[in-house]
């Protein structure tokens, strides 16, 4: 089970660190634990993963073996998503609240996304701009918060590219001079494209 998340881990790394352009400094420290309730109880909320920026330690639930693949996926997708938390956290540590980058960013690059893209094919209930920059959203609707804002950072990054997003990592509170755009309009062609 370790070995499975430390493979799929290293065959990662190297497209995530190159994407974002940065070499985390030192090794990354993954923490696993495979007791679900200590780990909530530890972490403080019903979360399976986290990255603890003030440790620079990512932290994860796993079980001590995996079920299926579906059930393999899950985890070890799981362990990406924190990694790519823990970069831009390190990039700029703002990032992390700024909940509709921070989250989208890790869904989108961990391949999480065009995971669920091919069997979902339900876009209803796109969220309102208001929503998806308010933290509460997250809590409310859980993972469709995840999926929504991963769309828009892939609207991002396939329209804006690749050097925006980054620019974005480091100055979200530009986001409208960055991608030379009012939010609304951006709001406006994501959900359009998301429509079609
Ligand atoms: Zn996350």
């Amino acid at each position: 089970m370790i070995q499975t998340l430390a493979n799929s881990f290293e065959a990662n790394y190297p497209r995530i660190v190159g994407l974002f352009k940065y070499e985390p400094s030192g090794k990354t420290v993954v923490h696993v634990y495979s007791n679900k309730n200590q780990f909530q109880k530890m972490i403080g909320r019903s979360t399976e993963g986290t990255y603890v920026a003030e440790e620079n330690i990512i932290k994860v639930y796993t079980p001590s073996s995996f079920s299926n693949q579906k059930n393999e996926d899950e985890y070890t997708f799981q362990v990406i998503h924190e990694f790519i938390h823990a970069v831009i956290q390190q990039i700029n540590p703002a990032i992390g609240q700024v909940k509709f980058l921070d989250e989208g960013i890790a869904y989108y690059v961990s391949n999480q996304l065009e995971a669920e893209l091919q069997t979902r094919t339900n876009f209803a209930d796109i969220p309102t701009f208001e929503q998806l920059s308010s933290p509460e959203y997250f809590d409310k609707s859980g993972h469709e918060a995840y999926f929504f804002s991963g769309t828009i950072v892939r609207y991002i990054s396939n329209k804006y590219g690749v050097d925006a997003l980054n620019e974005l990592i480091k100055n979200p509170e530009q986001i409208e001079q960055i991608l030379n755009i009012s939010l609304n309009q951006l709001y406006e062609q994501w959900s359009e494209d998301l429509r079609k």
